[in-house]
C-alpha cells in the first residue's frame, strides 16, 4: 500500500508495529498467528539497526547483567585503553548521565540474583522459540547448533568469570569448561595463547541475522502484513484506537507496539513515560568469506570481541560505547580492534571489507521492557541490550500473549516499567 493512501483510508489494520528489528518482527509473527493484521513501520525496512550487525549468538547461557559488583574500577581504568570494550561518547553525556548512575546501582550484590533469574526465565525458552520461528518461515538453513564459545587468554579473566559459571550451573544451563588442549580440538584455528574456554552447548548461531529478519519480514508481507517504509513521529489517541503519524502519512489502528530499539523513548513521552533506555553503540568489521578459520561465534572475553563465521564473511564485533541516537559513530574504534581477530585466529586472511555501527537499546538492569502503557492499548518491547537477538522471538511470543489476553508463558513482572519507579515518569 502506498504511504500516501494511508491518510485517506479507514482503519483496516489491528496493530501498528513500530520498528522492524528482531523484536518488532517477532511480535508481528506471533500476532499474525493469532489472526491479527499488522502494519510494519520502519524507515529502514527490516533489520535497519542492531538486528543486522550483531554477532549472531542466541546465547542462552549469558545470564549476567552488564552491571555487576566490582565492575566499576576496571571499566574506568579501561577508558584510557583504545582496545578496552567500554567507551563513553563525551558529546552524548546528558543522554546517559542519569542512566549510568542507575546502571551502577543495578550492579549491587543484592540485585544480581533476581536479575539473573529473570534473564534465565527468557533465555531458557529462547532456543525452542527460535527453532520454531526459523522452521515456520523456512529459514532453518540460517541457524546452526554450534553453541557459543567464550575463550580466556588470562587465568585471571577466567577466574573472574567463576560467578557467571556458578549462575549457569545453578540454573541448569548446559556448558563445558575446556582447557587449552580441548579448546584447540574444538576450534583448531585458535591461537596458542588461549588458555581456557567455556562452551554454552545449547546456544545457537544465526549465520546472518539481517538476512533472517528480511526473510521474516517477507514472510509476513506474503501473508498480508502491510508495510510503511517511514519513520513514526507520534502516536495519538483517536476514538477507540490510535493515529500513528509517520513521515509517510498517517495510519489508523486499534493497538500499537513500540519496538523501535534505542529510538523508542521519544514516541512514549506524550504518555507520561521516560523510558530508561540508553544507547550502547557496538561495532563490527567484516573480513572476506573464508572456510575453516572459525566454526562458531567465539568471544574473546578479555577484549569483549566476538568472531563469527557469517555466511557473507567473518564478522568481528566489539565495544559498548555509551552514546545516543543521532550521534556520529567512530568506525576507527573497530578498525583498531579488528586486527586483534587475527591474533585470536592467526589463519584469518585479508583485510576488513566493510564496517558497521549500531545501537543496543540498554536498560540499567540489562532486562528488557515488556509492558503495556497504563490505560492504553500501546505495548512496549525494547531494552534488550546485549541479548536482543537471543530474546527477540520469546519476547514476541510473550507480548503477543499479553495483547491477546492469553496466559503468558513467562511472568512479565520483572520486565515491567514499574521496577524503575518515578524515574520512568516524564
Ligand atoms: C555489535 C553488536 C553485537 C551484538 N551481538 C548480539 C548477540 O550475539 N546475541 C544477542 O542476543 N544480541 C546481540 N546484540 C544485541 C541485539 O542485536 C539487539 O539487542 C537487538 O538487535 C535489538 O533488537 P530491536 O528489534 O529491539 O532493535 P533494532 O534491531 O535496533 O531495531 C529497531 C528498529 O526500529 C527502527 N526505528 C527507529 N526509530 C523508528 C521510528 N521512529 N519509526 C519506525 N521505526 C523506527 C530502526 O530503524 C530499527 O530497524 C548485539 C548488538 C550489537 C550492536
Amino acid at each position: 500500500m502506498s504511504p500516501a493512501s494511508w491518510g485517506r483510508r479507514p482503519r483496516v489494520v489491528d496493530v501498528a508495529v513500530i520498528g522492524c528489528g528482531i523484536v518488532g518482527l517477532s511480535i508481528a509473527f506471533q500476532l499474525r498467528r493469532r489472526g491479527l493484521s499488522c502494519l510494519l513501520i520502519d524507515p529502514r525496512g527490516p533489520a535497519g539497526d542492531a538486528s543486522h550487525g550483531n554477532a549472531g549468538a542466541v546465547s542462552v547461557g549469558n545470564l549476567m547483567p552488564q552491571s555487576t559488583p566490582g565492575m566499576i574500577l576496571p571499566a574506568l581504568l579501561g577508558l584510557r585503553d583504545p582496545l578496552a570494550p567500554f567507551k563513553l561518547d563525551a558529546g552524548a553525556w546528558p543522554h546517559y548521565a542519569g542512566w549510568l548512575w542507575r546502571f551502577l546501582r543495578a550492579g549491587s550484590a543484592a540485585r544480581l540474583a533476581p536479575i539473573v533469574d529473570a534473564t534465565h526465565a527468557l533465555n531458557r525458552a529462547a532456543r525452542a522459540v527460535w527453532l520454531e520461528l526459523a522452521d515456520a518461515i523456512d529459514a532453518i538453513d540460517l541457524i546452526s547448533p554450534t553453541g557459543y564459545l567464550h575463550v580466556y587468554s588470562e587465568d585471571a579473566g577466567f577466574e573472574r568469570s567463576a560467578r557467571a559459571r556458578a549462575h549457569m550451573r545453578r540454573n541448569g544451563v548446559a556448558f563445558d569448561v575446556l582447557d587449552a588442549a580441548q579448546l584447540r580440538e574444538l576450534e583448531p584455528g585458535l591461537a596458542a595463547f588461549t588458555r581456557h574456554g567455556v562452551l554454552q552447548r545449547d546456544s545457537l548461531f544465526v549465520r546472518e541475522p539481517g538476512e533472517f529478519c528480511r526473510r521474516l519480514f517477507n514472510w509476513l508481507c506474503a501473508r498480508g502484513a502491510d508495510t510503511l517504509i517511514a519513520s513514526a513521529h507520534a502516536i495519538e489517541r483517536e476514538g477507540e484506537g490510535y493515529r500513528v503519524r509517520t513521515s509517510g502519512g498517517d495510519a489508523h489502528v486499534d493497538q500499537v507496539v513500540v519496538a523501535a530499539g534505542a529510538w523508542s523513548g521519544e514516541l512514549l513521552r506524550p504518555f507520561g513515560l521516560r523510558l530508561p533506555v540508553a544507547a550502547a553503540r557496538g561495532y563490527h568489521a567484516m573480513y572476506p568469506r573464508q572456510e575453516g578459520v572459525v566454526r562458531r561465534p567465539t568471544l574473546w572475553a578479555e577484549r569483549y570481541m566476538v568472531v563469527s563465521p557469517m555466511r557473507s564473511g567473518v564478522r568481528v564485533t566489539g565495544f559498548k560505547e555509551m552514546s545516543a541516537p543521532g550521534r556520529p559513530a567512530r568506525p576507527a574504534l573497530i578498525r583498531g580492534l579488528a586486527p586483534q581477530a587475527r591474533l585470536l585466529f592467526p589463519s584469518l586472511a585479508g583485510q576488513p571489507v566493510s564496517d558497521w555501527a549500531g545501537l543496543r537499546p540498554c536498560t540499567p538492569d540489562s532486562l528488557p521492557i515488556l509492558d503495556r502503557v497504563d490505560d492504553e492499548r500501546i505495548f512496549i518491547a525494547t531494552g534488550h541490550g546485549h541479548l536482543g537477538l537471543t530474546q527477540g522471538p520469546i519476547s514476541g511470543e510473550l507480548v503477543a500473549q499479553a495483547m491477546a489476553g492469553e496466559a503468558v508463558s513467562v511472568p512479565l513482572a520483572p520486565y515491567g516499567l514499574a521496577r524503575f519507579g518515578r524515574y520512568a515518569r516524564a
